[in-house]
């Protein structure tokens, strides 16, 4: 019988996080489970701190961004025996469950934990929708509204001064951020990681447009996949047009939770615990076809995650 669950929030904060460790919070404590929160994601493991969760800590958090708990990149959890000290801070709480909020690099942390005896559940939340096992991560669709307002707000002086504008969206290697944001915000070219092409690639394709007869042109691109800056100035000296980048950056993983978010995270927050009290363990939550689901973290970890990207590519292709 579950006496005790602590939670954490990991890698990259996402909004939403604070929404599951409501979710969490509420749910254990109405089945008489006491909860705990980790601050600052496994690095606040190793140094133990750990605090016990109430009601009245989870009140006015759901319409927060970012993550009340903290979070951290604390790379040194790879070695066991950091791990070690970890399980041992748990051990002295008697916690033995963990749930974990974070991406598919905090998976790997809390199969590992799984590994060494604590009960661990694992909630996707990263802006990236990077994570197999689900169709959609906490804080994808706020960071995708906030993406597609800001290329909205480009377009005005895109227009005013008929450039070329090239803008920056995160995602790592996954390209769902710029996919959708590209067809959200009605653009004239996309490129990801799933589909890649030259600079002299992505020229060929601009000088199609401006033969067309376009006049600005609003350019979507993943990070890490090109120099922006430098790819500005080789297609302003090639085309003859004005081109501007814009590196998105920070602003993408802030901001209030949209209401999706929110009743994602609600929801997972809640099943995490309703799963860990059947005795589930080891296990990552998604939703898949809008139904809550559970499945192994190693299996996941090992998947390839399966999306939609060729839809949306498709369909893009037909907007451009
Ligand atoms: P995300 O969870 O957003 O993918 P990271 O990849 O930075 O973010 O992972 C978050 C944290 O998970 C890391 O800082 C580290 O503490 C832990 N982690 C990542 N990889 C491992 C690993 N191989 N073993 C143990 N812990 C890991």
């Amino acid at each position: 019988m579950i006496k005790k669950i602590g939670v954490l929030t990991s890698g990259g904060d996402a909004p939403g996080m604070n929404a599951a460790i409501r979710g969490i919070v509420i749910t254990g404590i109405k089945l008489g489970i006491e909860i705990f929160g980790i601050k600052d994601g496994f690095l606040g493991l190793y140094k133990n701190k750990i605090k016990k969760l109430n009601r009245i800590i989870v009140s006015d958090i759901i319409n927060k961004g970012g993550t009340f708990l903290g979070s951290s990149r604390f790379p040194e959890f790879k070695e066991k025996k950091n791990r070690y000290i970890a399980v041992k801070n748990l051990k002295k709480k008697n916690i033995d469950s963990l749930i974990v909020i974070g991406g598919d690099g905090s998976y790997i942390g809390a199969q590992k934990l799984n590994e060494m005896g604590i009960s661990c559940i694992s909630i996707p939340s990263t802006i990236d929708n990077d994570v197999s096992g689900t169709d959609y991560t906490i804080g994808y669709y706020t960071a995708l509204e906030t993406i597609v307002k800001s290329i909205d707000k480009i377009r005005d002086t895109s227009a005013s001064h008929k450039r070329i504008s090239l803008v920056e969206i995160m995602g790592r290697n996954c390209g769902d951020l710029t996919l959708l944001s590209s067809i959200a915000g009605g653009c004239e070219f996309l490129v990801i990681p799933e589909n890649k092409i030259s600079k002299e690639q992505l020229l060929i394709e601009i000088l199609k447009k401006i033969k067309n007869g376009k006049k600005h042109y609003i350019i979507v691109i993943t990070e890490n996949l090109y120099d922006i800056k430098s790819l500005a100035k080789y297609i302003e000296k090639k085309t003859n047009k004005e081109t501007r980048a814009t590196i998105l950056g920070h602003v993408q993983r802030g901001g209030t939770p949209v209401v999706y978010d929110r009743v994602l995270a609600s929801r997972m927050g809640s099943y995490a615990i309703e799963i860990l009290k059947k005795g589930f363990s080891g296990r990552c939550i998604g939703i898949k076809n809008e139904k809550i689901v559970h499945n192994s973290i190693k299996k996941s970890l090992n998947c390839i995650k399966k999306n939609s990207t060729h839809y949306w590519l498709n369909l893009s292709k037909k907007l451009f």
